[in-house]
């Protein structure tokens, strides 16, 4: 395979091989559902199921998980400030995260495991951890020791030593070492709590993915993935805790998206001016416009926001559109309905010239994502595509229908790696979703009751005049989903 990945791991560029041949295993760390999403959120899970949507193309069968952390001090507090409960604020705030993740596209995740339907795999570990001798209860909680893990370090790339020197230390004797970090917190009173051996409590956060992960794709797989800002603590924690259990080594591949900053400001609640909500975003620009801006560069390196680079964006995207609308007044046909090769093939090109210079574009297309992912340097091919084809479709020149149509579904299936341009309507209007989404939520609200009620007479009724208005209500293991249907 051509692929090569960058591996924090070893902090070098290597050819790609999965584990199991032929299947990838990939998880990505989630959010801690506490405050509605805000673009920061949004970096990691559209860089990943770009990734993810590259490795189908390859031809691999990928298993993609993200967790949800439903519970943590974080929720806590927050609910204890909205007076609600950490369930129904973790609900409302997962159910915020998946309208995002659904509004941009990112549609490969396979898995969402929530920390709190684990406990029982979380307890087991924190024994099996313990009866190995690398952790210790101490007060109701249990904590790792990290001196007894030689390779701790190995991840972040730092000297045990001085990670012991530098840990925050905490005003509290229950510790072995300042460094020893938390896989089981007992809880206070009328705080959520499990019971356990070592009494009622909650999972620690580096816990809940060591279990969440290997539960879902065994004890060894091949992309762990998250922002660069998760490298330490939480993934050293999780790679040092996990091989410690089971012995074996745990993800083969480490990769760090960078870090959003805002017009060149780091993003912080403490800065509130670089926080900007998802879901004000989506009322004032096209999704695509946010995915894309997002895959502007190469996903290790930092994205800057701000209102001029997407405003540049937007522009860019225009070109596209054009484009779209072109071919469009020409064959009567639209770009949505072409159908691309869902696998890599060679592109045959044939004699025509135009389609000889799309077919060289887009090699460098497929070069820059075989080289770690460089969704950047895809873009610029996806760019210089169009162009060749609105030059070679300018009036006067003579170009086939066939030819035509070929070089447009090159451009469809580039973009569609990308996850751009994948639809006409639905992703390009997202003002009318302001109104029509809240609405839609409402009724599948009232919709669920009905269903909870035993009334399915009802409740499929509701469905189906729902459909006859290009609605369709899907109904899956973890909640109903609503979904606007548009004409191609
Ligand atoms: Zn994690």
């Amino acid at each position: 395979m051509a692929l090569r990945v960058y591996n924090t791991l070893t902090q070098t560029k290597v050819p790609f091989e999965p584990v199991v041949p032929g299947k990838v295993g990939m998880y990505v760390c989630g959010p801690t559902v506490y405050s509605p999403s805000h673009i920061g959120h949004m970096v990691g899970p559209v860089i990943f199921d770009t990734i993810k949507r590259y490795l189908v193309y390859l031809g691999l069968e990928v298993t993609w998980v993200v967790n949800i952390t439903d519970v943590d001090d974080k929720l806590i507090i927050q609910a204890q400030k909205d007076g609600t409960t950490v369930h129904d604020l973790a609900e409302r705030v997962t159910r915020d995260y998946l309208d995002c993740l659904r509004a941009l596209g990112v549609d490969g995740i396979d898995q969402m495991p929530r920390a709190t339907e684990h406990i029982a795999e979380i307890v087991a570990m924190n024994k099996g951890l313990i009866a190995k001798g690398y952790a210790y209860e101490s007060a109701g909680d249990v904590y790792f020791d990290v001196t007894k893990a030689a390779e701790y370090g190995k991840l972040s790339h730092r000297d045990p030593e001085e990670l012991l020197a530098g840990a925050r230390i905490e005003p509290s004797s229950i510790k072995r070492h300042p460094g020893d970090f938390a896989l089981w917190k007992s809880s206070k009173p009328g705080e959520p709590a499990w019971e356990s051996p070592w009494g009622p409590g909650r999972p620690g956060w580096h816990i809940e993915c060591s279990a969440m992960s290997m539960k879902f794709l065994g004890e060894r797989f091949d992309i762990h993935g998250g922002g660069l800002d998760l490298v330490f603590p939480h993934h050293e924690n999780e790679l040092v805790q996990s091989e410690s259990f089971t012995g074996v080594p745990f993800a083969n591949y480490w990769m760090h998206n960078g870090l959003l900053t805002k017009d060149g400001r780091k993003i912080s609640k403490s800065d509130p001016g670089t926080i900007v909500l998802m879901s004000d975003l989506l009322k004032a620009h096209a999704p695509d416009t946010i995915r894309a801006l997002l895959l502007s560069s190469h996903y290790r390196r930092p994205i800057d926001f701000g209102p001029n680079r997407l405003a540049e964006i937007g522009r860019g995207l225009r070109t596209f559109e054009r484009a779209f609308e072109r071919y469009a007044e020409r064959t009567g046909r639209s770009f949505y309905t072409l159908v691309a090769a869902p696998r890599r093939e060679p592109f045959e090109p044939g004699e025509s010239p135009m389609l000889r210079e799309i077919a060289e574009h887009r090699q460098l297309f497929l070069d820059a994502m075989d080289d770690d992912f460089n969704t950047g340097g895809a873009m610029g091919e996806l760019f210089e595509i169009v162009h060749v084809l609105n030059r070679f479709t300018d009036a006067g020149q003579a170009i086939s229908e066939g030819e035509y149509q070929a070089g447009m579904t090159v451009l469809k299936e580039l973009a569609g790696l990308l996850g751009l341009f994948t639809s006409p309507a639905e992703r390009a209007a997202p003002v009318r979703d302001a109104l029509v989404g809240p609405l839609l939520d409402l009724l599948l609200e009232l919709r669920n009751r009905l269903r909870k009620d035993k009334n399915f007479a009802l409740a499929d009724e509701v469905r189906q005049r729902l459909a006859a208005l290009g609605v369709t209500i899907e109904d899956r293991p973890d909640g109903s989903r609503w979904r606007v249907d548009t004409e191609p």
